[in-house]
């Protein structure tokens, strides 16, 4: 699904006539601040030229309106002082709401997640207290928005349930209709027809609220495309791209470019999959990384692949790579940031407990201490049981550090090392393989046609694909290799001290395990895989991890471009060699 974030479409100066009071003005601005962002500053203009008359309270509310004006366009450095002085000093509880649910907006989509979900994790502690049906809504909206980050999309659910958007003032009625049908296609798929989707786009379009409404019909032409109806969508995409260009909102130009080029991919035009795709390249900043560039670098990888141009194909897949491991990283990071802040909820809670515990035993003791010798009894039943407690304490502290430092090295789904990890573990074992001149192997493997798992028996059974493989590679592993997960059903694999004939013989023996593996993925369903792999050595790469990894990355393309289930090993200049699907022999490429 799309962005949801308040657009922010440039500083208007459309002139409000007669000159109306500060309060008429306030009213102004909240009813135009989702409404229409160039009378709306408009508005702000007028309330700066009068802040002399302004009282404390309105020169609060006109800060946080300033610095909450463009979401997405906001500036981290300038506006997230202004709305944490919002939240420490002006003391108005419906400001302090507003204010952070802008502000975790703003944090989130500057990527900045930890400091978010520590905001978010205030703000759901405080929401009981929130009882102004606007600042509950934009707070009930950044947490759902968050949740969803963290992955926690059941969660968002519930907090979905508090939303009313039929309650709502119609200022934010649309927009509280687009959160909820938002939360609701990240939990569950939904259908291009469902109801609630078109209705929400009906409300947003009557409302004149066309940025919501064309994030809304973008993710509907989304919904279309993975029903299979290519010609509806771009017919949907064609009779709305007006009105996204004339919106100005860049994230949705560069959606629309993506879902037209994977629209035309899918229908085998590649003339048109390709200039869509490279509209999105045109429009984007190089550097970045999103959903709409990684998607198409993977459509102009499959068009010039599909075209007979292997080389561009090369480069582009290479792209579409470095997107793909962009994108885990992000999703990592926010898993992480969401988990730090959760463990350092828990550690606060632990210590006040502690604190409270030990403030009881302390009242007591006094108590205590004021009668008779015969309570001395009681007394060293209270140490003891102080001591247990702390002794409890500590155990559960250690408890939650060593799960946490785990789930900070491990990958979730598969329990295999993470990419982060795996990383740094590799960079410092080709450090020490260097220094005592010892070779090693570094095996870059990914699943073959792994979508057409997702696609056939749906995602769960294919996480339990990616278990069974991580499982069928340990058991071919020597002790002292390092396994990883890349990302998706990609995995890295080094071997120490290996030459490589050794890390040959491996690899095929975790080809050839994968090949054999029958994965039971329902009482009488069973999924048959394969692997490509890539493989290079330190005699011909050396030992800077970045060229091992691309030299086995580029022999892994090899590998598929030769039609999977097969190793392939890098020889430096020379031919690279594989090794066949089914004979051990080597043969050329
Ligand atoms: P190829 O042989 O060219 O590698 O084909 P492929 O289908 O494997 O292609 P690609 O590498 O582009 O697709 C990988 C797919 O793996 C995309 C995604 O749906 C799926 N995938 C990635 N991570 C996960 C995961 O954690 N669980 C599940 N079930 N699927 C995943
Ligand atoms: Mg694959
Ligand atoms: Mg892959």
């Amino acid at each position: 699904m799309g962005v949801l974030l308040c657009p922010a479409i440039g500083r208007g100066q459309a002139e409000i006539p007669g000159s109306p009071t500060p309060a008429t003005l306030f009213a102004q601005a909240e009813k135009f601040h989702l409404t229409d962002q160039s009378r709306f500053v408009g508005v702000l203009n007028q309330l700066h030229q009068k802040e002399r008359l302004l009282s404390p309270a309105q020169r609060w509310h006109l800060r946080y309106l300033d610095a909450s004006q463009a979401s997405l366009q906001a500036d981290v450095a300038k506006d997230a002082p202004i709305l944490q002085d919002v939240i420490d000093h002006s003391g108005d509880p419906v400001l302090v709401t507003r204010a952070s649910a802008s502000l975790i907006t703003i944090l989130a989509y500057n990527r900045h997640y930890e400091q978010a979900f520590r905001l978010a994790n205030t703000l759901t502690a405080n929401l009981p207290k929130v009882t102004d049906i606007n600042a509950r809504a934009q707070a009930l909206r950044s947490i759902i928005q968050m949740l969803g980050l963290a992955g926690e999309h059941d969660q968002a659910l519930k907090y979905v349930q508090q939303l009313h958007p039929e309650r709502m003032p119609p200022e934010s009625r649309c927009a509280t209709y687009s959160y909820k049908v938002n939360a609701i296609s990240s939990a569950v798929t939904l259908s291009s027809a469902d109801p609630e989707l078109l209705r929400a786009i009906a409300i947003c379009l009557a409302d004149k609220q066309v940025v919501f409404a064309n994030t809304l019909r973008l993710d509907r032409a989304i919904l279309l495309l993975d029903e299979g109806h290519a010609e509806q969508t771009i017919a949907l995409l064609q009779k709305i791209a007006p009105s996204i260009r004339q919106s100005q909102f860049k994230p949705h130009l560069t959606e629309l470019y993506y879902v037209l080029a994977q629209a035309y991919l899918s229908l085998g035009s590649y003339v048109n999959a390709k200039t869509w795709a490279l509209a999105v390249i045109a429009a984007s900043d190089p550097q970045s990384f999103n959903w709409p560039l990684q998607t198409a670098y993977d459509v102009l990888y499959k068009v010039e692949k599909k075209t007979g141009h292997p080389i561009a194909a090369l480069s582009y897949y290479q792209k579409y790579v470095a997107q793909d491991k962009a994108a885990m990283d992000d999703t990592k990071t926010r898993a992480l940031a969401y988990q730090m802040v959760r463990q350092q909820v828990l550690d606060k809670k632990l210590k006040l407990e502690a604190l409270d515990k030990k403030n009881r035993i302390l009242e007591l003791r006094q108590v205590l201490a004021g009668e008779a010798q015969e309570n001395s009894r009681l007394y060293i039943l209270l140490l003891s049981l102080v001591i247990v407690f702390i002794g409890l304490w500590t155990f559960r502290l250690k408890q939650s550090q060593v799960r946490f430092r785990r789930m900070a090295r491990h990958d979730g789904l598969t329990g295999a090392f993470n990419r982060q990890h795996f990383l740094h573990e590799a960079g410092r074992i080709l450090h020490r393989l260097h220094q005592a001149d010892a070779g090693a192997c570094l095996v870059v493997l990914d699943m073959d046609h792994f979508k057409r798992i997702n696609d056939t028996y749906g995602h769960a059974a294919g996480d339990e694909v990616l278990r069974c493989i991580v499982a069928v590679c340990r058991r071919e592993l020597r002790d002292s290799d390092l396994f990883g997960r890349l990302g998706g059903e990609e995995f890295g694999i080094l071997m120490p001290g290996c030459s490589c004939e050794q890390g040959v013989d491996i690899a095929t023996r975790i080809r050839k395990a994968l090949a054999a593996a029958v994965v039971k993925v329902g009482p009488e369903t069973t999924v048959v895989v394969s692997a490509s792999l890539g493989l290079a050595h330190s005699t011909v790469s050396g030992y800077a991890f970045h060229q091992l990894f691309s030299d086995a990355d580029a022999a892994l393309y090899r590998a598929k471009h030769g039609g999977r289930n097969q190793l392939v090993v890098d020889t430096g200049g020379g031919m690279p060699v594989v090794v066949n699907a089914d004979a051990r022999d080597t043969v050329s490429a």
